[in-house]
């Protein structure tokens, strides 16, 4: 049979080949201008891309468009418009204007804007990010965009991501003058994210009210069998399973998403899917469509795709493993090792660049991946803890050490090791050294960022770590251009940049106690919570790092602030309710009806014959009895906490009470409940236990 996937792949987007193929001559290369440039779009061009588009569109059954963007909420958002306008004779023609192209206006009141948004000044617009393909999913032509407040606050995820973009690139090329590359014009990082979820059967799902609403289990005690086994990860995958990621791939790649592997991973029906790694904004764009597109193929094959960081309790959690390089429009990598001593130097530059950024910025990096759902995950034994550091591996670490003590480099050559344009010794290219436990491990030619979790958009994250390096390379620059003599200079910068940040490099166990307690005494922080770790993203250092690269205002800073406190708010709240619901209406009746089938039991053993032996029903009944008033006890507290804290007006001040207070109330009831699960029958429970879920498919 014909592979037909070379034929299809990207066949429902506008991308280059396609353009190529419709534009005329001049339209398509002032377009190319406008993308690799970023300059604006003249209006009679943008008609014309507008009118090619919309006959491609319509050529592949589109009737719709729609400015396709990615608000604070975490999820893409769309408004369709038809294409149709009518005409003089009361009929219909299909039209699409340049200017609906590149700009759209768009009600912005019932997005998070944190404030931003005067009472009096609704709108909001989106922007074309020319420099991501459009593209047809569901009949309706999506064009990429950024969105915006009327004043021009970013509201959305990708604004920012296409600032930090601008930020690095602007202070990489600085740095890679001063290394002689003349011919580099630009400088893109790019990202790779694996993306894990699971799946669920949706017949159990429907009857989980907590899945239902919160996308992670409330109650639910472990099973006899869980992962200890390690027979899921790589294991077979099953059909039903192999059927959805089979579709799932076509969708994608018809979409133009490299999609490249898919295994289990390391929990019962826990699975990954990775990318082959693109251009920032379009990596975030593609996950954010994959996130969708798995969401609605598992429906299809009648399941629930799980994007929760921790669905199930003393289970793995999930998460995106972003991985995260640097590259020149003349195709070189800047994280990878070179073959020549110069080549070498700048790498060892770039390296510095990042060490530091890390270290000087982890506060940030940590905001980045704070969620209630990651709070979760995070140090839960399986993910790297709130404390960020970096992996560099032993050979690189050796590399470091002796040019930071001058100390001879290599088992045999001994040789010093001089950072100079000339003297540097090549690099041993080690990518096997693997160290899965690293919240920020360097994998050989890209590092790669593990604190992400699988729910959240991938842009928070690169927003910070571009952000951070542009900020190193800036001082870097800044110190190198004005040297009498550049090898010495950077000899000595390196060499300081290593004794200053060496505490953020780390090799061990991530997972382990002891790390965490070195940790501390290194001086790194440990933010485990995101009510805890949220104020410092305002911090004076942070405000000064977004301002001074034009990724954020302060006035961005503090609404972003705000959203994130109010949604970790609402989702414990909504959590909260949930348990509270499903305790008070399943839970407690299905239980006070099995402690009566015992009384009864016992009741009529008694009424044969007195000396009956009745110890389980005995024994179980006192149990489940005293549990039962535990956990409706719990239940009523969760309430009147739930009420108390709708007189704190304060986000801030509401997010460490939902933290310290409704959070630690929850983890009491849930763990009368999953006590009770364990003594009371199968018959009596009312939802579908852990066991169900995990090995239901
Ligand atoms: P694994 O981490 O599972 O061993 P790989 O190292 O092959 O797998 O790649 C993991 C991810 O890193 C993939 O999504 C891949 O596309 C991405 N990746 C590889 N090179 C780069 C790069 N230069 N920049 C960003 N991501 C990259
Ligand atoms: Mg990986």
């Amino acid at each position: 049979m014909k592979n037909l996937l070379p034929e299809y792949f990207g066949c429902m987007v506008f991308d280059d080949k396609v353009m190529q193929a419709r534009l005329a001559p001049d339209v398509y290369n002032s377009l190319q201008r406008t993308i690799a440039h970023g300059r604006s779009l003249n209006l009679s061009v943008a008609n014309e891309v507008a009118s090619a588009m919309k006959d491609w569109a319509v050529e592949l059954g589109a009737t719709h468009y729609t400015h396709w963007f990615q608000p604070m909420t975490g999820i893409t958002a769309e408004k369709h418009d038809s294409f149709i306008s009518p005409d003089k004779d009361g009929r219909v023609i299909m039209e699409f204007s340049g200017k609906e192209l590149v700009r759209g206006e768009s009600d912005a009141s019932s997005f998070p804007s944190g404030g931003l948004r005067a009472t009096f000044e609704a709108r909001g617009y989106t922007a074309w990010d020319a420099t991501s393909y459009a593209f047809i999913k569901d009949g309706v032509l999506c064009i990429p965009t950024a969105f915006c407040s009327y004043g021009g606050e970013a509201l959305d995820q990708k604004t920012p991501l296409l600032r930090s973009m601008e930020a690095i690139n602007r202070q990489a090329l600085r740095v890679l003058k001063l290394f002689g590359n003349e011919n580099v014009t630009s400088v893109k990082t790019t990202v790779g994210a694996e993306q894990e979820y699971f799946l669920v059967d949706k017949d159990l799902f429907q009857q989980r009210k907590d899945l239902i609403y919160t996308g992670r289990t409330l109650f639910g005690s472990k099973p006899p069998k869980g992962q200890e086994l390690e027979d899921h990860y790589f294991g077979v995958i099953k059909p039903r399973v192999q059927a959805f990621m089979k579709e799932l791939n076509e969708e994608l790649w018809k979409l133009g998403v490299l999609a490249k592997t898919e295994h289990n991973e390391a929990a019962p029906s826990q699975h990954e899917l990775a990318p082959i790694y693109d251009t920032t904004n379009i990596a975030a764009d593609h996950n954010q469509l994959t996130m969708e597109i798995m969401q609605k193929l598992a429906k299809k094959h009648d399941m629930v795709c799980l994007l929760h960081e921790k669905p199930f309790a003393g289970v793995n959690g999930s998460g995106k493993h972003n991985n995260w390089s640097i590259s020149t429009n003349t195709g070189v990598n800047l994280l990878e090792p070179g073959d020549t001593p110069a080549a070498n130097a700048q790498f060892l530059l770039f390296l510095c660049a990042i060490i530091k950024a890390v270290d000087d910025y982890q506060d940030l990096l940590r905001i980045s991946v704070a969620s209630a759902s990651n709070d979760h995950r995070l140090g839960a034994g399986e993910a790297p803890p709130a404390v960020v550091s970096i992996f560099l591996g032993d050979e690189l670490t050796e590399i470091l050490e002796s040019i930071e003590k001058d100390s001879p480099y290599g088992a045999k050559e001994k040789e010093l090791m001089r950072v100079g344009v000339h003297t540097l010794p090549k690099f041993p290219k080690d990518t096997t050294d693997r160290n899965r436990t690293s919240p920020f491990a360097f994998t050989g030619n890209k590092f790669e960022f593990r604190m992400v979790g699988s729910s959240s958009s991938i842009s928070g994250s690169n927003v910070v770590i571009n952000t951070a390096v542009a900020e190193s390379l800036r001082l870097f620059a800044d110190e190198l251009e004005n040297a009498s003599d550049f090898e010495t200079a950077l000899h000595s910068l390196i060499k300081r940049v290593i004794t200053k940040h060496k505490r953020i490099i780390f090799n061990g166990n991530g997972y382990d106690d002891a790390w965490t307690k070195e940790a501390e005494k290194r001086g790194l922080c440990n933010l485990k919570s995101t009510p805890e770790a949220l104020p410092y993203f305002v911090a004076k250092k942070n405000v000064a790092l977004f301002t001074a690269h034009k990724v954020f205002t302060e006035k961005e800073m503090y609404s972003r602030y705000e959203i994130l406190l109010e949604s970790y708010c609402k989702l414990v709240n909504i959590e909260a309710r949930t348990m509270a619901d499903m305790s008070m209406k399943d839970i407690l009746p299905a239980i006070s009806e099995y402690s009566q089938t015992l009384s009864n039991t016992i009741l009529s053993k008694k009424s044969v014959c007195e000396s009956l032996d009745c110890s389980y029903e005995q024994s179980t009944l006192t149990e489940i009895c005293e549990l039962l008033s535990k956990a409706y006890k719990h239940t009523r507290d969760l309430n009147k906490l739930l009420i108390s804290a709708g007189k704190i007006a304060e986000t801030q001040a509401l997010a460490t009470y939902y933290h310290d207070k409704v959070l630690t109330k929850m983890e009491a009831l849930r763990k009368d409940v999953d006590a009770l699960e364990n003594v009371v029958s199968a018959d009596y429970w009312p939802f579908p236990t852990y066991g169900d879920l995990l090995f239901g498919i």
